[in-house]
C-alpha cells in the first residue's frame, strides 16, 4: 500500500468515526475504495422548519412521555426520534413538549390530557406514546411540539402524518414535517428527527 493510499484511508476512517459518534450509528472504520469515492453530506441540516403555535398551547403541562390514559379512544401512535443540531450532534436534555387533539379532533383546554413534555436522553432520543390525533375544522392531522435545547431557543413546530387526504388542503401543511409512519399491528409506529439551528 502506498503512503498516499494509507493517508486517504486514514482520513476517510476519521471522517466516518466522527459521523458515527454524532449520529449514534455504527460505521465501519475500514474504508473501501467505494466509500472513499462517495461524496459526504455536510452535517444534518437543514434545520427543522418552524410552524405556528396555534391557539391551543397551555402552559404548565406535566412531564410525561406517555399521553395514553385508560379508555382513551383512537389508534395508538408510538413516535420516537432524535434531537440533533445542524452539525449532527445529538442534544441531551432537550425539552420536547407535545400537545395535540384527541382522536375526535378536540383539545383538552381545561386539563392536560394529551399534553406532556420529556427530556431527551444522553443520545438525544425522545419517545412519545399517544394516539393519532383527529382532524378539526381547517386542519389536517397534526401534532404540536416545542423543542428547547438546554440554554437555547425554542423551536415551535408541528408534525404531520403521511397519506392523509386533507394534508394538501391545509394551508400550513409542510411535507418537510412529515413523520415516517408504518403499521405496527394495531398501532402506528412513527419516527421523526428534529434538527435545531444553533
Ligand atoms: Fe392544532
Amino acid at each position: 500500500m502506498t503512503s498516499l493510499r494509507k493517508l486517504i484511508l486514514l482520513v476517510t476512517a476519521v471522517a466516518a468515526g466522527a459521523c458515527a459518534s454524532n449520529s449514534g450509528t455504527v460505521a465501519s472504520p475500514v474504508a473501501s475504495p467505494t466509500t472513499a469515492a462517495q461524496p459526504r453530506t455536510a452535517g444534518c441540516g437543514p434545520a427543522t422548519p418552524a410552524e405556528t403555535e396555534g391557539p391551543f398551547y397551555k402552559a404548565g403541562p406535566p412531564e410525561k412521555a406517555s399521553l395514553l390514559e385508560p379508555g382513551m379512544s383512537g389508534t395508538k401512535l408510538s413516535l420516537s426520534g432524535v434531537v440533533r443540531d445542524t452539525s449532527c450532534t445529538p442534544i441531551r436534555g432537550a425539552r420536547v413538549d407535545f400537545w395535540q387533539a384527541d382522536a375526535a379532533g378536540a383539545y383538552d383546554n381545561q386539563g392536560y390530557r394529551l399534553r406532556g413534555w420529556q427530556l431527551t436522553d444522553a443520545h438525544g432520543r425522545y419517545h412519545l406514546e399517544t394516539v393519532v390525533p383527529g382532524e378539526y375544522p381547517g386542519r389536517t392531522v397534526h401534532i404540536h411540539v416545542k423543542v428547547t435545547p438546554p440554554g437555547g431557543a425554542t423551536l415551535t413546530t408541528q408534525l404531520f402524518m403521511p397519506g392523509v387526504a386533507r394534508n394538501e388542503s391545509d394551508s400550513i401543511y409542510n411535507a418537510a414535517l412529515l413523520m415516517n409512519v408504518r403499521d405496527g399491528g394495531a398501532a402506528k409506529i412513527a419516527t421523526f428527527d428534529f434538527v435545531l439551528a444553533r
